[in-house]
Protein backbone atom coordinates (compact mmCIF):
# COMPACT_ATOMS: atom_id res chain seq x y z
CA UNK A 1 0.00 0.00 0.00
CA UNK A 2 1.26 3.57 -1.14
CA UNK A 3 1.12 6.41 0.69
CA UNK A 4 -1.94 8.35 -1.48
CA UNK A 5 0.64 12.03 -1.36
CA UNK A 6 3.19 9.93 -3.09
CA UNK A 7 1.06 8.59 -5.65
CA UNK A 8 1.84 10.33 -9.19
CA UNK A 9 -2.02 10.26 -10.79
CA UNK A 10 -3.10 11.73 -7.06
CA UNK A 11 -0.38 14.80 -7.51
CA UNK A 12 -1.73 15.21 -11.26
CA UNK A 13 -5.14 15.16 -10.09
CA UNK A 14 -4.74 17.60 -7.48
CA UNK A 15 -2.75 19.91 -9.81
CA UNK A 16 0.32 19.79 -7.94
CA UNK A 17 1.99 17.18 -11.40
CA UNK A 18 1.65 18.70 -14.46
CA UNK A 19 -0.27 16.71 -17.09
CA UNK A 20 -2.11 17.30 -20.73
CA UNK A 21 -5.26 17.12 -19.95
CA UNK A 22 -7.51 16.81 -22.13
CA UNK A 23 -11.02 16.08 -19.61
CA UNK A 24 -12.06 16.47 -16.83
CA UNK A 25 -15.07 16.36 -14.71
CA UNK A 26 -15.65 15.65 -10.70
CA UNK A 27 -14.57 11.86 -10.67
CA UNK A 28 -12.27 11.40 -13.68
CA UNK A 29 -9.32 13.05 -15.05
CA UNK A 30 -8.12 11.83 -18.81
CA UNK A 31 -4.77 12.80 -19.80
CA UNK A 32 -2.10 12.11 -22.64
CA UNK A 33 0.48 9.04 -21.34
CA UNK A 34 4.07 10.44 -21.11
CA UNK A 35 5.40 7.67 -22.96
CA UNK A 36 2.74 6.90 -25.86
CA UNK A 37 3.01 3.10 -27.48
CA UNK A 38 0.26 4.07 -30.08
CA UNK A 39 -0.82 7.72 -31.88
CA UNK A 40 -3.57 8.08 -29.31
CA UNK A 41 -2.50 6.76 -25.65
CA UNK A 42 -5.21 8.34 -23.22
CA UNK A 43 -5.34 7.68 -19.22
CA UNK A 44 -8.46 7.47 -17.84
CA UNK A 45 -8.35 7.86 -14.43
CA UNK A 46 -10.55 7.82 -11.36
CA UNK A 47 -10.10 10.68 -8.87
CA UNK A 48 -10.58 8.25 -6.20
CA UNK A 49 -7.46 6.46 -4.89
CA UNK A 50 -8.32 2.89 -5.57
CA UNK A 51 -4.58 1.12 -6.16
CA UNK A 52 -6.24 -1.35 -8.65
CA UNK A 53 -8.93 -3.53 -10.31
CA UNK A 54 -8.05 -5.87 -7.33
CA UNK A 55 -9.63 -3.55 -4.76
CA UNK A 56 -12.38 -2.46 -6.59
CA UNK A 57 -14.99 -2.57 -3.84
CA UNK A 58 -18.96 -3.20 -5.12
CA UNK A 59 -19.48 0.71 -4.07
CA UNK A 60 -17.53 0.95 -6.89
CA UNK A 61 -19.80 -0.41 -9.56
CA UNK A 62 -21.54 2.54 -11.15
CA UNK A 63 -18.26 5.13 -11.27
CA UNK A 64 -16.33 1.69 -13.50
CA UNK A 65 -19.41 1.70 -15.47
CA UNK A 66 -19.52 5.35 -16.34
CA UNK A 67 -15.82 5.21 -17.02
CA UNK A 68 -16.73 2.80 -19.89
CA UNK A 69 -19.06 5.12 -21.02
CA UNK A 70 -16.56 7.87 -20.81
CA UNK A 71 -14.08 5.94 -22.82
CA UNK A 72 -16.44 5.20 -25.49
CA UNK A 73 -16.98 9.32 -25.47
CA UNK A 74 -13.38 9.83 -25.33
CA UNK A 75 -12.46 7.95 -28.61
CA UNK A 76 -15.26 9.39 -30.49
CA UNK A 77 -13.91 12.72 -29.79
CA UNK A 78 -10.23 11.41 -30.87
CA UNK A 79 -11.87 10.31 -33.93
CA UNK A 80 -10.88 6.42 -33.23
CA UNK A 81 -13.73 4.71 -33.02
CA UNK A 82 -13.24 2.63 -35.62
CA UNK A 83 -10.98 1.05 -33.83
CA UNK A 84 -8.83 1.12 -30.22
CA UNK A 85 -8.09 -0.98 -27.07
CA UNK A 86 -8.78 -0.53 -23.65
CA UNK A 87 -6.48 -1.79 -20.96
CA UNK A 88 -6.15 -2.19 -17.38
CA UNK A 89 -2.80 -3.40 -16.53
CA UNK A 90 -3.08 -4.88 -13.04
CA UNK A 91 -0.80 -6.05 -10.39
CA UNK A 92 3.24 -5.77 -11.23
CA UNK A 93 3.14 -9.15 -12.92
CA UNK A 94 0.00 -7.46 -15.13
CA UNK A 95 2.28 -4.74 -16.20
CA UNK A 96 0.78 -2.12 -13.77
CA UNK A 97 3.43 0.18 -12.71
CA UNK A 98 1.76 3.14 -11.52
CA UNK A 99 -0.37 1.98 -7.91
CA UNK A 100 -3.44 4.17 -9.19
CA UNK A 101 -5.95 2.84 -11.10
CA UNK A 102 -6.41 3.68 -14.62
CA UNK A 103 -8.01 2.42 -18.01
CA UNK A 104 -5.66 3.04 -21.21
CA UNK A 105 -7.32 4.24 -24.44
CA UNK A 106 -5.14 2.97 -27.57
CA UNK A 107 -5.23 3.72 -30.69
CA UNK A 108 -5.20 5.63 -33.75
CA UNK A 109 -3.38 3.48 -36.17
CA UNK A 110 -3.52 3.67 -39.76
P1 LIG B 1 0.63 1.02 -16.09
O1 LIG B 1 1.85 0.32 -16.61
O2 LIG B 1 0.72 1.29 -14.60
O3 LIG B 1 -0.66 0.37 -16.51
O4 LIG B 1 0.59 2.41 -16.84
C1 LIG B 1 1.14 3.58 -16.32
C2 LIG B 1 1.25 4.52 -17.48
O5 LIG B 1 1.45 5.81 -16.94
C3 LIG B 1 2.46 4.23 -18.39
O6 LIG B 1 2.00 4.03 -19.71
C4 LIG B 1 3.32 5.47 -18.25
O7 LIG B 1 3.90 5.86 -19.48
C5 LIG B 1 2.35 6.53 -17.73
N1 LIG B 1 2.94 7.51 -16.84
C6 LIG B 1 3.78 7.26 -15.79
N2 LIG B 1 4.11 8.39 -15.17
C7 LIG B 1 3.44 9.39 -15.82
C8 LIG B 1 3.38 10.80 -15.64
O8 LIG B 1 3.99 11.38 -14.73
N3 LIG B 1 2.61 11.49 -16.50
C9 LIG B 1 1.91 10.89 -17.51
N4 LIG B 1 1.18 11.68 -18.32
N5 LIG B 1 1.94 9.56 -17.71
C10 LIG B 1 2.70 8.82 -16.88
ZN1 LIG C 1 -3.48 7.98 -6.34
Amino acid sequence: MINMGECIFCKIINKEQSADIIYEDNVFVVFKDINPSAPTHLLLVPKKHISSVNDLKPEDKKMIGDLFLLAKKIAAQQGISDGYKLVFNVGKKGGQIVDHIHLHLIGGWK
